[in-house]
């Protein structure tokens, strides 16, 4: 029991022999116990009272002055509520602090209200690039006040893994990179990048691989024409004509760099929805595997297809047969003589795949993430010896890409190795 309460109780019975005296005084003890109780319960009801004001009237910080167990029990709700104001002192602090930082964000942040496309509020990089204006737009649908079509399509798509790049509402000359950040239960935030400036350097550097790859083509052409008829001249025979076909072979491999360069700088910059059309991928496999077989010569590789003929894919003919020879002439280079090689085009699990498996020399796990880098290499020496730029698997990445599809590599060093692009089954397309 606390010292309060021991008080309380002596201060009890205190009253109670009181009482007894005072019921002697008017000839009956239970008149005077009941008087001396009634004065000890008015007393607690009139600490209730000034409690009870005091917690919802009073604006005085401190506590009304009491005795007893009164002035523990007021002692004691002080103490929590200074605790309970600190607290909120500090959560006001904190949270000042974190408007303060968002305010401050150089990046376009706008809070959507739950489950809607109302928007609650902005921050200050938000009214620059968006244009939103306090208080007319509080509120406001977000879809009324940013309009372009792709920007809506990526809103209302629910996937937003994925950003999309709008050109700001405010000034067109500037490229946001937007991106959706599902929170909470059902609270959206977006948040929009300023990507000008790097978009401006990658272009450049799109620009420069470009022409470099163009310049380079024509002295090319001269060279090798001159090396060809160097070769088919008589007078050049021995070390002359070894040197001269050494050269020929190297000007090969630099025109294959060159037009892969070139492939590469279209793919990025082109819009893919030009020239798409049915293609039909059965046919496609044939001329790619008569191909393969070519160059598998004298290695005789047990080429194996599985393919649904019936199965047509829409996106652009050129290009998935860049990808898919690129991963097939891969199979036939990286795995040795007589090895088996299954080239598979299906429906399964629904997607659209197309796979090449074969039982050559395999990829180590760490080379797999990079390996559609440009020129990333696992052996060099080999990659150049078989006739490589490095550039065939960033080619099948950005092919995949223009087609919403995905390369998947499974690997096993030595075993072989199973290269597949999935593509999404929205771009199956009945075969003519
Ligand atoms: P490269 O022209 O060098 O073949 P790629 O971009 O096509 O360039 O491939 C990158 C690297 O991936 C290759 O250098 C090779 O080491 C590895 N690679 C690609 N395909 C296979 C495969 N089927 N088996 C083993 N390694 C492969």
């Amino acid at each position: 029991m606390t010292d309060p309460w021991r008080g309380d109780w002596q201060r009890l019975a205190g009253l109670a022999l009181w009482g007894v005296l005072l019921g002697l005084l008017l000839d009956g003890i239970a008149l005077g116990l009941l008087l001396v109780l009634s004065g000890y319960l008015a007393w607690h009801l009139y600490n209730m009272l000034r409690l009870v004001r005091w917690l919802r009237e009073s604006k005085k910080f401190e506590p009304p002055e009491a005795s007893g167990i009164w002035d523990h029990a007021f002692e004691q709700i002080f103490r929590l509520q200074q605790r309970n104001r600190k607290r909120k002192h500090n959560l006001r602090r904190l949270l000042k602090r974190f408007h303060k930082i968002t305010v401050a964000l150089p990046d376009a942040t706008v809070e959507l209200r739950p489950g809607s496309e109302e928007i609650e509020w902005w921050n200050n990089a938000a009214a620059r690039y968006l244009g939103f204006h306090y208080p007319r737009d509080t509120g406001q649908r977000i879809s009324n006040l940013i309009r372009y079509p792709q920007f809506l399509a990526y809103l209302h798509s629910g996937d937003w893994q994925r950003e999309v790049e709008i050109p700001s509402p405010v000034n067109e000359d500037i490229t946001l990179r937007v991106r959706v950040i599902p929170y909470s239960k059902n609270r959206r935030l977006l948040v929009a990048r300023d990507v000008t400036r790097i978009q401006r350097l990658e272009r450049t550097r799109q620009y420069f691989v470009a022409n470099v790859s163009h310049e380079l083509r024509s002295p090319l052409t001269v060279v090798t024409g001159y090396l060809e008829t160097l070769l088919d001249s008589d007078d050049c025979a021995g070390q002359l004509g070894d040197q001269l076909r050494s050269m020929r072979s190297q000007t090969e491999r630099m025109n294959r760099i060159v037009n892969d360069l070139m492939l590469l700088s279209r793919l990025e910059s082109e819009d893919p929805q030009i020239d798409t059309a049915v293609v039909i991928v059965g046919s496609l496999i044939d001329t790619i595997a008569d191909h393969a077989r070519d160059l598998s010569g004298e290695s005789e590789h047990r080429i194996r297809l599985e393919v649904d003929a019936q199965l047509c894919l829409m996106g652009h003919d050129s290009e998935l047969y860049s990808a898919f020879s690129n991963l097939v002439f891969n199979a036939v280079r990286y795995t040795p003589a007589h090895g088996d090689i299954l080239i598979r085009w299906e429906e399964a699990g629904g997607e659209l795949v197309f796979s090449v498996t074969d039982t050559g020399m395999g990829i180590a796990p760490h080379h797999i993430p990079r390996l559609t880098e440009r020129f990333y290499r696992v052996d060099t020496g080999r990659s150049r010896a078989t006739g490589g730029t490095g550039l065939g698997l960033a080619i099948v990445k950005h092919v995949l890409l223009r087609h919403e599809g995905r390369l998947e590599i499974d690997s096993e060093l030595g075993a072989g190795s199973t290269f597949a692009c999935h593509f999404p089954l929205a771009r199956k397309a009945d075969c003519p």
